[in-house]
């Protein structure tokens, strides 16, 4: 089509005859070209970022907070209570020290979190969703890969980069995330340990981490790892990034035990909640600190709460219920090439006793499915007349090909 003379970007003046795109508006009356347009974006966004008022956080009530969790977490009920309360009121407390309303001196100070349950229980999963329902920015860490400035690894630094990668560059959505720390047990001071390693990964770490969990103005080097001289860096304050912190730490039953002759594990086998509630009950500050952590870092983590391990049918939740299930999740993929696609009950029974053998809770759920699945899904996209595919207990325990439906002579045959 010629493209039209009379038509002029109502800001540039060019016609369209001069420009890649014009947009009208819609009474076709005024126009605006494609290269005004990103100007004026880019100068909405400048505004934007210049702008030091921070919109209040829209917050949800702890039970709608629970309801949410609810969707993607199998139970560990108790984790999503204290979560939601705590979350509540760290994101309430942010809205009223930043509130134009707020009248007396009262300051409230924030409260990170402390998970302590075995792996693959759900303590990202929770943290994770929380940022997704609160739309706040998220990150993760893992304690052991971040080292004492001067070391090789990750810096602080590192973690708060990400997080501001993860808010898009806006210092300021940043600063109101949500960071979670996995392994922190792991940082523990070794000196109760007969380690002769050096401790590279004690003490130092856990005071660099304490600087950002009580608030700082931190410098973040843009490129991560080493700082360089001159170079630009970003920076945030981390008073009101919340942090939560996760660790299975094995053996903290055994000292708290031997402070009350009451001793239960907090580990994989511990599956129920009333247990581990018993022990978080038991729980003191000093038990951390006999188990390593150092006073001022269990100071900065004053909620404190057990998660429980996940046993067989849990596991099998896990692979059906929340939301987006791994079983949902082949279900679309294969839906995706006109595939309808089945477990029955005993390959999701397979799957969760496999899982429940290699001890990781239900981290190993979707590898175990992946290795079942991999040569289907290799198979499957070049046969159009596969109508529907049964997965069975048989595919999973010996990695038997599944049932399959044909489109024309619709019998099950194997592939
Ligand atoms: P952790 O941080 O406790 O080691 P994760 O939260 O990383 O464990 O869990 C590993 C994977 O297992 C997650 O991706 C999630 O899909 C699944 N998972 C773990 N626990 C649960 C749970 N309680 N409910 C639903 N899925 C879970």
């Amino acid at each position: 089509m010629a493209k039209n003379n009379n038509m002029f970007c109502s800001f540039c003046g060019r016609s369209q005859a001069e420009v890649n795109k014009l947009i009208s508006n819609p009474n076709a009356d005024s126009f605006i070209c494609e290269d005004c347009l990103v100007i004026c974006m880019d100068m909405v966004k400048e505004e934007k970022r210049k702008d030091n008022t921070i919109p209040a956080i829209d917050l949800p009530s702890p039970q709608e907070i629970k309801a949410k969790l609810d969707e993607y977490i199998i139970g560990q009920d108790e984790a999503k209570k204290v979560l939601s309360v705590a979350v509540y009121n760290h994101y309430k407390r942010i809205n009223y020290n930043f509130g134009v309303d707020k009248g007396d001196e009262i300051e409230l100070e924030k409260s990170n979190v402390l998970m302590i349950g075995p792996t693959g229980c759900g303590k990202t999963l929770l943290a994770k969703t929380l940022a997704r329902i609160l739309k706040v920015p998220f990150a993760t860490a893992d304690a052991t890969t971040i080292t004492e400035a001067g070391y090789v690894g990750d810096d602080v630094e590192t973690v708060l980069l990400k997080l501001i990668q993860n808010a898009e560059f806006d210092i300021k959505k940043a600063e109101r995330g949500i960071i979670y720390i996995d392994e922190i047990d792991k940082i523990c001071k070794k000196s109760q340990n007969t380690s002769i390693t050096r401790d590279v990964s004690g003490e130092g770490v856990q005071q660099a981490l304490l600087k950002i969990l009580e608030g700082t103005i931190a410098s973040v080097p843009p490129q991560g790892g080493r700082k360089f001289p001159n170079q630009e860096m970003f920076q945030i304050d981390t008073t009101n990034i919340l942090f939560i912190c996760g660790g299975a730490f094995v053996g903290l039953e055994k000292i708290v035990g031997s402070r009350t002759g009451n001793a239960i594990g907090f580990n994989a086998m511990v599956t129920d909640q009333n247990k581990v509630n018993e022990l978080i009950k038991d729980l003191q500050p000093g038990d951390l600190v006999k188990a390593g952590l150092i006073p001022e870092f269990v100071g900065r983590l004053p909620v404190v709460v057990g998660l429980h391990g996940l046993d067989h049918s849990a596991l099998k939740n896990i692979l059906v219920q929340p939301k987006n299930a791994l079983t949902k999740q082949y279900k679309k993929m294969f839906d995706l090439d006109g595939v309808e696609l089945e477990f029955t009950e005993g390959s999701i029974d397979a799957v969760s006793d496999k899982a429940l053998k290699l001890n990781t809770g239900a981290r190993g759920l979707r590898t175990i499915l992946e290795d079942s699945m991999l040569p289907i899904m290799y198979e499957t996209p070049s046969n159009k007349l596969i109508k529907k595919i049964t997965i069975t207990d048989e595919v999973i325990s010996r990695n038997a090909p599944p049932e399959v439906e044909l489109e024309e002579e619709l019998e099950a045959s194997a592939i």
